[in-house]
């Protein structure tokens, strides 16, 4: 689709140093992205890869190095005056009350006071804060002063609003709450904004959120996929189209392919015990995330046997990733570290159904009228692909799939099989 005309923004190539040249830090590089009017853009992307510096680039307040940043297929030189940005923690002047501190941004844009005070009053109120008109922001709390953040943001009416992180500062249910005011005042089109661009580190946030989710990598920044999403308002987590679809964001963010090829079992699994792999990542998240695979494997080969499995399993499953040498934990290995028992195993079972050979299993049994098929017809259907190992593949494919509760292994009658 080539809609020239109902794009906001357009940014061609660009690219920012940091720095001076022998010294440089390249923050972007060759960056493409199209903001269309009616669109709720996420930009997601792990720390450093230059999330902030676009905004700030696209809302003018830093100059790109070198590429295009076209806004209504025009150049702006300074500061876009159509586009606003929130950031994380809203600065409020603490001598002002909540409504001097919208009023303020009224007053910047030439508005007479009778009709200022009317206005902020809405806005206010239109951010469910009617009641705190005249408290001051220390009588506030984080989240209802990054309220305040957005009342003034909108007091500027952008049809462009860009959100650095703004619900990262917060706990997590003052975020959710101003997620659900965000995207009421959004759907309900009661403001003029024409397109929001957000920044988050959330990749549930975005799913929850967007119409279309820019992933970004790092090292420098670029942008690695673009994910669409279809899916109405308002979403529900619980859903299974909601779930497939962070799915398939995770993918995109650790890199990994998400569609199994359909002769792709003869991956075989490696031999690891699924909790060793739990207390490789424990390990690892403990340590900042990123260890050196050598000084651990002495310091846990008592622990975890042999240690390459383990890694080799713990990478099959998103959790790490291997990088000269070092064991580095992706987003989906630290959420699996720091979870609880009952998520972990849902976790699990996600990232499990990803490698063919279980999913094979999982669909065989699932086809299966009562859910259960002899441990020999597994054995034999892998034969061919990995002979006198083929039981052991079974074996192992049994031990995850009952860690990740996706099936279960009946001894005395020789069976596999699932629960209904
Ligand atoms: P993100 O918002 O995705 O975490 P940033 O845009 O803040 O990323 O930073 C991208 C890269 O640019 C990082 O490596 C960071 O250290 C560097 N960087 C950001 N701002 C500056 C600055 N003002 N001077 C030098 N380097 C910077
Ligand atoms: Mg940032």
């Amino acid at each position: 689709m080539k809609g020239g005309d109902n794009r906001l923004l357009v940014l061609e190539r660009v690219t920012k140093a940091y720095g001076k040249t022998p010294r440089q830090c390249l923050a972007l590089s060759g960056v493409g992205l199209e903001v269309r009017d009616g669109e709720f853009v996420c930009l997601l992307g792990p720390s450093g890869c230059g999330k902030s510096t676009l905004l700030r680039i696209i809302t003018g307040l830093i100059q790109p190095s070198s590429g295009n940043v076209l806004y209504r297929s025009q150049q702006f030189s300074g500061v876009n005056p159509y586009t606003t940005i929130v950031f994380q923690t809203f600065a409020l002047y603490p001598w002002l009350t909540v409504e001097q501190n919208v009023e303020l941004a009224l007053k910047a844009r030439g508005m007479q006071a009778a009709a200022r005070r009317r206005r902020a009053l809405e806005l206010i109120d239109m951010v469910g804060l009617d009641g705190f008109e005249s408290a001051f922001p220390r009588e506030l709390s984080g989240g209802m002063r990054q309220k305040v953040g957005f009342a003034r943001a909108m007091a500027v009416e952008p049809e462009l609003l860009c959100l650095d992180e703004p619900f990262s500062a917060l706990d997590v249910l003052s975020a959710e709450a101003l997620r659900g005011e965000l995207m009421e005042l959004w759907t309900s089109k009661s403001i003029p904004t024409r397109a929001i661009l957000m920044v988050t580190h959330n990749i549930e946030e975005a799913a929850l959120m967007a119409d279309r989710i820019v992933v970004m990598g790092k090292n420098p920044g670029h942008v690695v996929a673009e994910i669409p999403i279809t899916l109405r308002h308002p979403r529900h987590r619980k859903d299974t189209a909601f779930q497939a679809l962070t799915d398939k964001v995770y993918a995109a963010v650790t890199g990994k392919r998400d569609v199994a090829e359909p002769s792709g079992r003869r991956q075989a699994l490696p031999r690891a015990r699924l909790n060793a792999v739990a207390g490789l990542l424990e390990k690892v998240a403990a340590e900042g995330g990123r260890a050196d695979l050598y000084r651990l494997s002495q310091e846990l080969a008592a622990d975890l046997g042999d240690i390459l499995p383990v890694v080799e399993a713990a990478e099959k499953l998103g959790f790490l990733t291997v990088e000269e040498g070092d064991l580095l934990i992706t987003r989906l290995g630290e959420a699996y570290a720091e979870a609880k028992i009952l998520a972990r195993k849902e976790l699990l079972a996600g990232r499990a159904l990803r490698l063919p050979l279980i999913a094979w299993v999982y669909e065989t049994l699932q086809q299966d009228d009562d859910g259960r098929v002899a441990k020999e017809y597994f054995v034999d259907g892998l034969q061919c692909d990995f002979g006198e190992r083929a039981e052991e593949q079974v074996n192992t494919a049994i031990q995850w799939g009952r860690a990740a509760e996706l099936f279960d292994y009946d001894m005395d009658r020789d069976e596999l099989f699932i629960e209904d």
